[in-house]
């Protein structure tokens, strides 16, 4: 589970981009032009591949993509609410502010001399006593760990934040929700 912040922009920015379509990825190239664009070679390759009946790419193997680029950021929901506690904002896991509040929360978060109680200790899980498979009796089995978060990670996450926020203002938003 996740939160993420966005900004809500009076008009959505959508960028664009050329991709292989999953339909000729049996393509040698395709991953090659999946991660370093796709060259003219490629495009005679991937349509070579494509299936001719594909809605995605129409057969040339070589779909265009839309990318929101509306600034956000996702934290977990635990860093979520450490973060929100720090700029003294309600922790409601979804909600909504003024741009001048999360300015004013940004000043509250980095004029503390300490964010510590805003932080917690990374926690490794263990089970009950069991017998392994070798009749070996494990006192304390792992079942899990959970990253902590550390202040050094919190002001990052502050500072990313902030450069949401400017984001934001820079293209005309008012507010920032997270959900
Ligand atoms: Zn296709």
């Amino acid at each position: 589970m996740s939160y993420t912040f966005t900004a809500l922009t009076p008009e959505s920015p959508v960028s664009r981009k050329e991709e292989p379509c999953l339909c000729a990825q049996g393509a040698e190239c395709f991953s090659d032009s999946f991660q370093n664009g796709i060259t003219e070679a490629h495009r005679v390759e991937l349509a070579g591949e494509a299936w001719s009946e594909c809605l995605q790419c129409k057969g040339t193997g070589v779909e265009t993509v839309e990318y929101d680029e509306r600034p956000s950021l996702n934290l977990n929901n635990e860093n979520a609410k450490l973060l929100l506690g720090a700029l003294g904002l309600s922790t409601d896991c979804w909600g909504e502010m003024t741009l001048p509040e999360a300015r004013r929360g940004l000043m509250r978060a980095r004029a503390r001399k300490s964010l510590s109680e805003f932080t917690r200790a990374s926690e490794t899980f263990y089970g009950a006593p069991r017998a392994d498979e070798n009749g070996a009796i494990e006192l304390r089995p792992f079942r899990g760990h959970s990253g902590g978060f550390s202040e050094e990670s919190l002001r990052d996450r502050i500072e990313r934040f902030a450069l949401l926020v400017d984001q934001a203002a820079e293209q005309g938003a008012t507010k920032i929700f997270w959900s």
